[in-house]
């Protein structure tokens, strides 16, 4: 504006000098047109000057307003006193507002984009949460699983009798087993039927059910047992084959019936019960398949030590006492007979021609003849008496507090009636029949030992042979012998 001042002033100062000049040395008319046009020029180069002022501060104006969005409106306009001066501060301001609110934009947008990823973190936080606390559940599951089997195996490890055996799992197994009632059916060899051993959860009907006999095939349990595969029955109502224990359970809900697998024979069958509709999952059928092996594992080794001891003292064949556990019995009665001084008598046995019955109907009838034979004898003696397979087919009788005529009358009994009894065929051709011998003696023999006294009635019974067979001898009675 300085300039434009300066322009103004020197233009007058000219005009001036020009218009005095002119005054002095022009005619007047001449001085007034050149007064004019000094005016005119003046006045135009004063024009001229001020527009190119103002445009120049108004394109640097222009300019800095275009440049505002670039710079984040950080760009300023030039101010001054005057009035564009004034308009620049006025711009200014403007753009010091803009800029403040850009930042306060961009700060809001930070914001934003931070609380966004705040959600995002907090939702994977969530997520993260979530899977470990399903990780923790399913933790604790294992862990009560593990501590539940921990438990079972301390359990089923505590004794190698069955019973106590049964009894102990069970009341184990119904603290810890997450089920409302579970039982265990053994496989029982000799009365080829399942026997239920072991009850949980069954209250006061416990007792009716125990002992009881499931036959193969019978039920869902002695299907299981059969085809050795298990059976999950979801709804226990909709399930025909469920027997409910012979009527003696009412049972509803959902069962699972498991193989008691040993080797490659079942052992048994347990069977866990809940009061829901298929209640057991996936994960439940692997626990109890688990638990189930474990209980086949310790029945098994039950049995076989049961076995085992019964093969020291029993015949694996007939069942009876064997020749060592007879011995024993005699050892024990003759001691008892002496100290109350009372009579004791041995009845020895021996099948008639049994090989040429092995030779006519084979091995294998033979065997289940020899079984019968057992059986039947055992039938004829009292509790009190022991009966014992003395080896092949000979067998032995003690019998306490019995004198020789009453011991006669017993030998006499078994060997009539054997010999008119039918013998089981078993895939032999025609009627069977056997007779057998008898060698009755006493301690009225007077023997000076129990092994004397065995000996007395094997003499009886090698008599009763020579004299001809299915008969009955006493020691001393024939053929005038009268010590051995
Ligand atoms: P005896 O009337 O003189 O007693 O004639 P026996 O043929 O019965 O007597 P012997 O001693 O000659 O033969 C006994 C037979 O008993 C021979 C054997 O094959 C048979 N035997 C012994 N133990 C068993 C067994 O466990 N099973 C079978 N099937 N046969 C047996
Ligand atoms: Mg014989
Ligand atoms: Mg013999």
């Amino acid at each position: 504006m300085r300039g434009v001042v300066t322009a103004v002033l020197l233009t007058v100062a000219c005009g001036y000098l020009l218009a005095a000049g002119s005054v002095l040395l022009l005619p007047p008319f001449l001085a007034v047109a050149a007064i004019i046009a000094v005016g005119l020029i003046g006045s135009l180069v004063l024009f001229l000057q001020l527009r190119r002022r103002l445009t120049a501060r108004l394109n640097r104006m222009l300019r800095t307003l275009r440049r505002a969005p670039e710079t984040n409106f950080a760009a300023r306009c030039p101010v001054g006193d005057d009035e564009l001066g004034t308009l620049g501060a006025e711009i200014n301001q403007l753009l010091q507002r803009l800029t403040e609110l850009s930042v306060n934009v961009i700060d809001t947008d930070r914001e934003l984009a931070w609380t966004q990823k705040e959600l995002s973190f907090k939702e994977e936080l969530a997520n993260k949460g979530r899977l470990l606390q399903a990780t923790n559940d399913q933790l604790e599951g294992r862990l009560k699983e593990l501590s539940q089997l921990f438990d079972i195996s301390r359990t089923l490890n505590s004794s190698l009798e069955l019973e106590p055996l049964m009894d102990r799992f069970c009341e184990v197994g119904g603290r810890t087993l997450d089920v409302d009632r579970f039982a265990v059916c053994v496989w029982n060899e000799r009365r080829k039927a399942l026997v239920v051993r072991g009850l949980s959860g069954f209250d006061e009907g416990q007792g009716a059910l125990r002992g009881m006999r499931i036959y193969p095939g019978e039920g869902i349990t002695g299907t299981v047992h059969e085809t050795r595969t298990m059976l999950y029955v979801r709804d226990i109502d909709k399930d025909q084959r469920f027997m409910h224990f012979r009527g003696k359970a009412h049972l509803h809900g959902s069962l699972l019936a498991l193989p008691l697998p040993s080797g490659d024979q079942s052992v048994g069958v347990m069977l866990f019960q809940r009061d829901r509709i298929d209640a057991f999952t996936f994960e439940d059928v692997g626990l109890f398949h688990i638990i189930a092996n474990q209980v086949a594992g310790a029945v098994a080794n039950s049995l076989h030590y049961q076995k085992t001891r019964e093969l020291a003292t029993h015949d694996e064949l007939t069942g009876l006492y064997n020749r060592r556990m007879l011995e024993r019995r005699l050892e024990m009665e003759w001691e008892r007979t002496s100290r109350f001084d009372s009579v004791l008598a041995c009845i020895m046995i021996d099948v008639d021609k049994f090989k040429q019955f092995n030779d006519e109907h084979g091995h294998l009838v033979g065997d289940d003849v020899l079984r019968f034979v057992g059986k039947f004898l055992a039938e004829h003696v009292r509790r009190v008496d022991s009966i014992a397979r003395f080896g092949g087919e000979e067998f032995a009788v003690l019998l306490p507090r019995t004198d020789k005529a009453e011991a006669f009358a017993v030998a006499e009994k078994m060997r009539s009636s054997l010999a008119e009894s039918e013998l089981p065929r078993s895939g032999a051709k025609g009627p069977l029949s056997l007779t057998i011998s008898c060698g009755v003696a006493s301690t009225q023999d007077q023997p000076s030992s129990a092994k004397q006294l065995v000996d007395m009635a094997d003499h009886a019974l090698l008599l009763a042979k020579s004299q001809g067979r299915n008969r009955v001898v006493s020691y001393g009675d024939s053929g005038g012998e009268t010590s051995v």
